[in-house]
């Protein structure tokens, strides 16, 4: 069974919230320049990039390609580049970092302390980011409040930063992501088909069971309150939502 077949079920106010999201998107683009939207390439951020897509709005797009992704991933990532209308703007991590690390503490240090798993997401994900981020205005996440108590309280227009991060799916349910992507025929991460509903590396993302949590398939062996990756924490020093 697809993700599609599972999951596509829209709310009694599913058309209320899209109209919202698209009103926001409009404004962000008119009134936040510049803009980025960021693409982890799982289904909300897909849903994000057809909209900026079908709106003909001028937000450049940009994937962390951490050099761990599946190779799932990377052929999505080729074909979002290959048909998106907004630029695609992909950032990898320093390399001799990456070299330094794994070379002082193996490839699977992730697995051995928390501490080494977000020293691995800060070379991967968070230095990144911080370049795909400067100088922008605004940024655009995927970001909803059902995925995880960590994120209950996700708005939809972020300002408790110097840098404006909008999350225009907020209040959407999985069932809405759902619906949009079966309507609007959007590509989606094969992964979703086998029960990934949260995708990020290949070494610490699996897929869950019936029951399960959102994010239960993301950093499995950490407790629940440690499973951010750093990208959505703040960080008032950098002032960047990092
Ligand atoms: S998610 Fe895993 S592999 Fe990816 S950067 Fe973080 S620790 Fe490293």
């Amino acid at each position: 069974m697809s993700a599609i077949d599972l999951n596509a079920k829209a709310s009694p106010d599913y058309e209320r919230k899209l109209a919202e999201t698209q009103q926001l998107l409009i404004h962000a683009a008119a009134e936040f320049s510049p803009l980025t939207q960021a693409n982890s390439l799982g289904a909300e951020d897909m849903v994000i990039t057809h909209l900026v897509n079908s709106l003909q709005l001028d937000i450049p797009v940009f994937v962390l390609e951490t050099g761990m992704l599946h190779t799932e991933t990377l052929e999505l990532l080729e074909r979002l580049k290959a048909t998106s209308r907004a630029p695609v703007n992909v950032y990898t991590p320093v390399q001799e970092s990456v070299v330094q690390f794994v070379g002082r503490e193996g490839k699977d240090a992730m697995y051995r302390s928390i501490e080494l798993r977000k020293g691995c997401c800060h070379i991967r994900k968070v230095e990144p980011l911080q370049r795909a981020l400067q100088g922008q205005r605004a940024w655009i996440t995927g970001l909803r409040r059902e995925q995880s108590t960590a994120r209950a309280e996700v708005p939809l227009i972020d300002r408790s930063e110097p840098r404006t991060k909008f999350n225009p799916l907020a209040d959407w349910t999985w069932g809405d992501v759902w619906h949009y992507i079966a309507q609007n025929k959007v590509d989606y991460h094969p992964l979703h088909d086998q029960f990934y509903p949260s995708i990020g590396c290949a070494p610490c993302t699996r897929a869950i069971s019936l029951g399960e949590d959102f994010r239960a398939g993301r950093w499995w062996w950490e407790d629940e309150a440690a499973k951010e990756c750093g990208l959505h924490v703040k960080n008032t020093n950098e002032g960047v939502a990092a």
